[in-house]
Order: structure tokens, then C-alpha cells, then sequence
């Protein structure tokens, strides 16, 4: 019963997150690490493939290496700057920022489309299926 009232007051008090849904449940799981207030730096590269991240951790500089892959989920900003700062972009823009050039991709970072938004309220005095009539 407190369990119940427990799960009730968190829904009434606190929106749903992301971290709530996936990644809270599989916390325990042995092959999951999860860093928190942790900042990817740099994507890690042998040649052109991406092998780890190296991220800002209790003021140290810590690398985390892929056994098969690097999901990069940074967000509509922080994901093409993390690979524009890791040499995937313009490689004319990055060569000028002294920027190693892993793989010339031009779009990267360019294609940010803002939806814009105008809401409109109105009051009425009247029920919607009135007015029709
Ligand atoms: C105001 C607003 C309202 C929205 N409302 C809705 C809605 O009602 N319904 C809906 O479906 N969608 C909504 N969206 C869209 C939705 O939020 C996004 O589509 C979704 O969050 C994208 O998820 P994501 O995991 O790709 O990126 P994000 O949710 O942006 O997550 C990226 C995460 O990466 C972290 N990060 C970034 N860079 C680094 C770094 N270098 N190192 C470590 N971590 C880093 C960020 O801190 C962030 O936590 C809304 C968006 C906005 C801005």
C-alpha cells in the first residue's frame, strides 16, 4: 500500500523523464556504467572509426573505450558539435581551427531547423457546438 502511495505522489508531483523510463530500471546491470555530471570532450578514432570518448569526470580527463560502438546522443546542438570537435565536418572550416580532419562531412551542424510557434487562446462564453448552430 505505501509502495502504491509512493508511485502516486511521484506521478502527481514529478514529469516522466527518459532517465526515469530507460535508465533508472537497468541501473544495476553489470554491463552498464553510468557517469553522471560527466562531459564528452572528443570522440576517439582508429582511422575513420570511432573506438571511444574521452569526457570530463571529477576534474580528470577519462576515456571510455568500445568494445562494438559509440552511440552518440548529444541533443539537437551538442551531438554535431561533439563530432564537428572530433573531425567530422567542413574540413576546410576544422583544418582553419586546427582541428584534425577525421572525415570531411560539410552537413554536419547545418541543417538545424527551428519550428517556430505561435499559440492562440481564446475564451468563449459559449460551449464550442453552440456556436456551429
Ligand atoms: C521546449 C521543448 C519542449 C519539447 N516538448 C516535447 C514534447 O512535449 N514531446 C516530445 O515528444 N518532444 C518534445 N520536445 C522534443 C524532445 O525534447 C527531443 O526530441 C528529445 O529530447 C530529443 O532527445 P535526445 O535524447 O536526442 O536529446 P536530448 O533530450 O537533448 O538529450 C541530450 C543529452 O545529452 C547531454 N549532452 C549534450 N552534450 C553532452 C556532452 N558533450 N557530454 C555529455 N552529455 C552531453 C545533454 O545534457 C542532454 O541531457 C521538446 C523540446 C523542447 C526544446
Amino acid at each position: 500500500m505505501c509502495t502504491v502511495i509512493g508511485i502516486l505522489i511521484k506521478f502527481a508531483v514529478f514529469r516522466w523523464s527518459t532517465s526515469q523510463a530507460y535508465l533508472r530500471p537497468v541501473l544495476k546491470r553489470k554491463n552498464l556504467q553510468a557517469d553522471v555530471k560527466a562531459f564528452a570532450t572528443r570522440i576517439l578514432f582508429e582511422k575513420n572509426r570511432a573506438v571511444g570518448v574521452e569526457y570530463h569526470h571529477d576534474n580528470q580527463i577519462k576515456r571510455a573505450r568500445a568494445t562494438k560502438e559509440v552511440i552518440l546522443c548529444g541533443g539537437a546542438f551538442n551531438s554535431p558539435h561533439l563530432l564537428m570537435v572530433s573531425g567530422i565536418g567542413n574540413g576546410e572550416e576544422l583544418r582553419k581551427l586546427g582541428i584534425p580532419v577525421v572525415a570531411n562531412r560539410p552537413g554536419v551542424g547545418q541543417n538545424l531547423q527551428d519550428h517556430l510557434e505561435m499559440h492562440f487562446q481564446h475564451v468563449s462564453f459559449k460551449p464550442w457546438e453552440k456556436q456551429q448552430q
